[in-house]
């Protein structure tokens, strides 16, 4: 498989979740976080990491954000931050945007401003749980 450079923004559950799975398939991967322990916990799953606070275009462009195939912006709860990141990611010309919503609304919102993929984790696992649960034999171990 080819190597490709991932950032994770948010080092949260999620996206710690996806930095290390990227990372153990052989990808190469930068995760940046606003908060110092959230990277700390992360380290160990990703290729390189940095604290930074992504609504800062200077912090993403000293990170080299534009050399990467795939930023993945895993912040939630912070609505504002989350749409003001991939606002500067698309300014900047980074080609695949996947976000994670934590709503409906703020959801279309990143759809609207251009994001390729938007997930809704509790949402997508429910339905991933419901699929699995209907595939034949699922029942019957
Ligand atoms: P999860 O459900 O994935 O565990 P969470 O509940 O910890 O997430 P979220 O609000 O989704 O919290 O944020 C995920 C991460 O994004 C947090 O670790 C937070 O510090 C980080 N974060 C929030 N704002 C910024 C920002 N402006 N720049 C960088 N990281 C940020």
């Amino acid at each position: 498989m080819a190597r490709n450079q991932y950032a994770v923004i948010g080092l949260g559950r999620f996206g710690t979740s996806i930095a290390r799975r990227l990372h153990e398939a052989g990808q190469e991967v930068l995760g940046i976080d606003i908060n110092e322990e959230s990277v700390e916990n992360a380290e160990p799953y990703v290729t390189d990491s940095a604290i930074a606070d992504s609504t800062e275009e200077k912090a993403l462009k000293s990170l080299g954000i534009t050399n990467f195939d795939c930023v993945i912006v895993a912040i939630g709860d912070d609505i504002q931050s989350s749409i003001l990141t991939v606002m500067l990611l698309k300014n900047l010309g980074i080609k695949k945007i996947i976000a994670k919503a934590t709503s409906k609304r703020h959801g279309q919102v990143l759809e609207t401003i251009g994001v390729d993929w938007v997930i809704y984790p509790e949402r997508d696992m429910g339905e991933r749980v419901a699929n699995q649960l209907l595939s034949p034999n699922m029942l019957n171990y």
